[in-house]
Order: C-alpha cells, then sequence, then structure tokens
C-alpha cells in the first residue's frame, strides 16, 4: 500500500540553442508518497515551470526519470501517454486555460471528454467539486462572466475530476487578490490530501509555500530544502 505516488530520479534538462546549451535541471531528486504536497519556489528563470510541464508529460526529460503511481509515463506510447496525462495527472495554470465559449460545468468536464460523452458519475462529481469550490451557483456562467478569482477555483475542480494521481499547480494564485489567493490556496490544499492525491504548487507566495508539507528552492538547477 505504501508505494510512493511520485519518484523522480536524477532528472536533467538541457536546452539546445544555436550557440549554447542550457542547463535548466540537472539531477533534481525527490519523492512524494500518496496525498503529499510540497512547494517549489525559486526566481523567475529557475526552470519552475519546466520542472511541471516533465512531471506532466508536456515536455521530456533529457535523462532521467518519473514514476506516478509505479509507472514511468516516459516508456508509453504517445497515445498511451496521452491518456496517461489526462487520466493520470491534473494540471492548474496561472492564466486558468479555461475555452471561453464554455460555461462552468463544462469546463470542468472537459478532462472527461477525452473518452466520449461525460458519464453521469463525472456529472455529479462535477457538480459536487463546484459545489466544493464554491461555485454551484455558477454552473452555467462563462469564464467572462466570473472574475479572477472564480476562474481558478473552476481551474482548480477541472484538475480534480478525474481523481488524478499528481496535480500540479503553476503560480496557481499569482494572478489574484489576497483573498481569492486565500480561498484557492485553501481548497488546493485540502481537496488532494483527502482524496490521497500528490501535488506540487509553485509560488512566490510565502504564505502558500509555508502551509505545505515540503518547500523546495529550484536554485541553478537543483532543488534545496528550504528551512
Ligand atoms: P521559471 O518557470 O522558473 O520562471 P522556466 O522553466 O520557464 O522558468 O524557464 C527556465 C529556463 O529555461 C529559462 O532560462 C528559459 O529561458 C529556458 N527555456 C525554457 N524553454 C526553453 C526552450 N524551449 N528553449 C530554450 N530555452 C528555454
Ligand atoms: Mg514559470
Amino acid at each position: 500500500m505504501n508505494t510512493p505516488s511520485l519518484v523522480v530520479s536524477n532528472l536533467r534538462k538541457v536546452y539546445q540553442t544555436n550557440s549554447e546549451e542550457i542547463v535548466v535541471l540537472d539531477s533534481v531528486s525527490f519523492t512524494l508518497q500518496a496525498g503529499e504536497n510540497m512547494a517549489i519556489v525559486g526566481p523567475s528563470g529557475a526552470g519552475k515551470s519546466t520542472l511541471l510541464q516533465i512531471l506532466g508529460t508536456l515536455d521530456q526529460p533529457t535523462s532521467g526519470s518519473v514514476q506516478v503511481a509505479g509507472m514511468d509515463p516516459f516508456q508509453l506510447s504517445e497515445n498511451q501517454q496521452a491518456k496517461f496525462r489526462n487520466e493520470r495527472i491534473g494540471f492548474i495554470f496561472q492564466d486558468h486555460h479555461l475555452l471561453p465559449q464554455w460555461n462552468v460545468l463544462e469546463n470542468t468536464l472537459l478532462p472527461a471528454l477525452a473518452n466520449g460523452k461525460p458519464r453521469r458519475e463525472h456529472q455529479e462529481r462535477a457538480v459536487s467539486l463546484l459545489e466544493r469550490v464554491g461555485l454551484s451557483h455558477r454552473l452555467g456562467h462563462l469564464p467572462s462572466q466570473l472574475s479572477g478569482g472564480e476562474r481558478e477555483r473552476v481551474a482548480v475542480a477541472r484538475a480534480l475530476l478525474l481523481k488524478p494521481a499528481v496535480v500540479l499547480a503553476d503560480e496557481p494564485t499569482g494572478n489574484l487578490d489576497q483573498q481569492s489567493a486565500d480561498t484557492v490556496a485553501q481548497l488546493l490544499l485540502e481537496v488532494p490530501k483527502e482524496e490521497n492525491t500528490v501535488l506540487i504548487v509553485v509560488t512566490h507566495s510565502t504564505t502558500l509555500a509555508d502551509q505545505m508539507q515540503k518547500c523546495f528552492e529550484l536554485r541553478l538547477g537543483q532543488l534545496h530544502l528550504k528551512a
């Protein structure tokens, strides 16, 4: 039962430009158990987004390995990897990435659409997550009819819809006022823990980082435990 949910070993990422090699990640290793959460802080350009993108299989490492619930997603075929990403990884971006022409409920159901029409259980889970994030009265609203904090809460509900193994959030409160940021942070900390989901949050907010179980700084390509 105690299989770690996420094992990252010696991850390295080098970008090759015409004139030089840029080493963005250099032997990054860590392990998180089911339900654990971790903050990553660090200066702009440190490689935080690159790390999250690799963990979510949106980008490839130059070397090293990632295991999610005992599986190495980089060993999968392209189709299997897309399915893995959709079902096992939840992404939350700073600018929410909601589809403007879809309402709140439809946007939340997006991950369930990969396999055709969402099933009734997905509908029920979407409604209950939206209730949980305080948006049950906004199901039919379009993203343009919501505040920034509300949009980010929809993104949280959407990321959690399929009960992923790992949720990755890239500066989820970066564009929000303090009160909205606090609400989003609270939901992010509560729901994954209840559902045994690993949560990694890249953030500039020390308030949020301080509330997480582990906090690392990414500096010169390596993770350093913050005191
Ligand atoms: P952060 O999220 O910490 O601000 P990023 O992960 O976005 O940092 O970027 C880390 C570094 O990698 C930056 O120096 C950036 O310029 C570089 N980088 C990101 N993507 C590419 C790319 N496709 N080609 C070359 N360099 C890149
Ligand atoms: Mg970034």
